[in-house]
């Protein structure tokens, strides 16, 4: 299917591995132009060079922290007018919810709520005046499903899952869409860290880790970048603007309900 958006130019934060990664390739492969994110330069590099190498678009790495303003500044100031955003940050770290202090929320909703709000709040003016732009907020399961020891991630998601919620009711009328995509367990480092942690309180092997998390999946296993950057590609494509403000679970089935 022709995605209709050859020629475009989109920002992907924290895209040089896993889920970003994955909306990154599948921009690229529908002829998007990207400004790339993350903050390790040489994988970030890498990664655009890899892009740019497979698909033949322009890829512009941007190493930079994007929970900063001054990393926001950044990506901002490389991307100029921009027709599609992929928000994405690292994901705050598990825990217990009596231990976290006001500060490891403070971080958690800079990274996961404040900075994608603040991306939006600089790309969507121009996308209106222009008529036409994509975001998707890339969030979690959790905002769905909550997962206990995922405290700081479940708020602070939920925050960005409110604000979506309204303001793509207000953009909508300008050709402009918002969406957020809710991650299950996906094969990437993150879920290498989590199983990690399971292994280390467990005093078990990663494979076992993951195949005692992959068996409570309907679909029996973990979802991959590339499927998830295909999902994100057509919510940025021309056949997605009808698609307002939901909340789009890629999951395999986990969350154990009617919608
Ligand atoms: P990942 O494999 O760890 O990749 C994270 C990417 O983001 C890397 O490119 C990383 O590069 C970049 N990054 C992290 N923090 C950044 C920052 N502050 N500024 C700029 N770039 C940053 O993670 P993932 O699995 O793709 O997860 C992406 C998001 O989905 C996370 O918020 C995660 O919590 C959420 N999620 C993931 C899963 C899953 O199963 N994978 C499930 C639910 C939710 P640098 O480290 O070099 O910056």
């Amino acid at each position: 299917m022709d995605l209709g958006i050859r020629g475009k130019k989109a920002i992907v934060c924290a895209g040089s591995k896993g889920l970003g990664r994955g909306c990154a390739e599948a921009l690229a492969e529908a002829g998007v132009d990207l400004v790339l994110n993350a903050r390790g330069a040489e994988a970030l590099a890498e990664t655009a060079n890899e892009i740019e190498a497979r698909y033949g678009v322009t890829v512009i790495p941007v190493a930079a922290d994007i929970t900063t303003p001054e990393g926001r500044a950044a990506v901002l100031d490389a991307a100029g007018e921009v027709d599609i955003l992929v928000n994405n940050a690292g994901g705050p770290p598990p825990g217990l919810w009596s231990d976290w202090s006001r500060d490891d929320f403070i971080k958690a909703l800079d990274g996961n709520m404040l900075s994608p709000i603040a991306m939006m709040q600089a790309v969507m003016p121009g996308m209106m005046a222009r008529g036409w732009g994509r975001v998707v907020n890339i969030t979690s399961a959790a905002v769905r499903a909550p997962i206990p020891q995922l405290g700081l991630s479940n708020a602070a998601r939920a925050g960005l899952t409110g604000f979506v919620a309204g303001t793509a009711r207000q953009v909508a009328h300008a050709g402009v869409t918002i969406n957020n995509m809710l991650p299950g367990i996906h094969a990437t480092d993150r879920a290498d860290a989590l199983d990690g942690a399971v292994v280390r309180a467990e005093g078990i092997s990663l494979d076992e880790a993951r195949a005692r998390r992959a068996a409570g999946i309907p679909a029996r296993r973990y979802g991959t970048a590339s499927e998830f950057g295909a999902t994100c590609a057509f919510l940025c494509s021309q056949h997605a603007g009808f698609i307002v403000g939901q909340n789009i679970l890629v999951d395999g089935g986990a969350a154990n309900q009617t919608m």
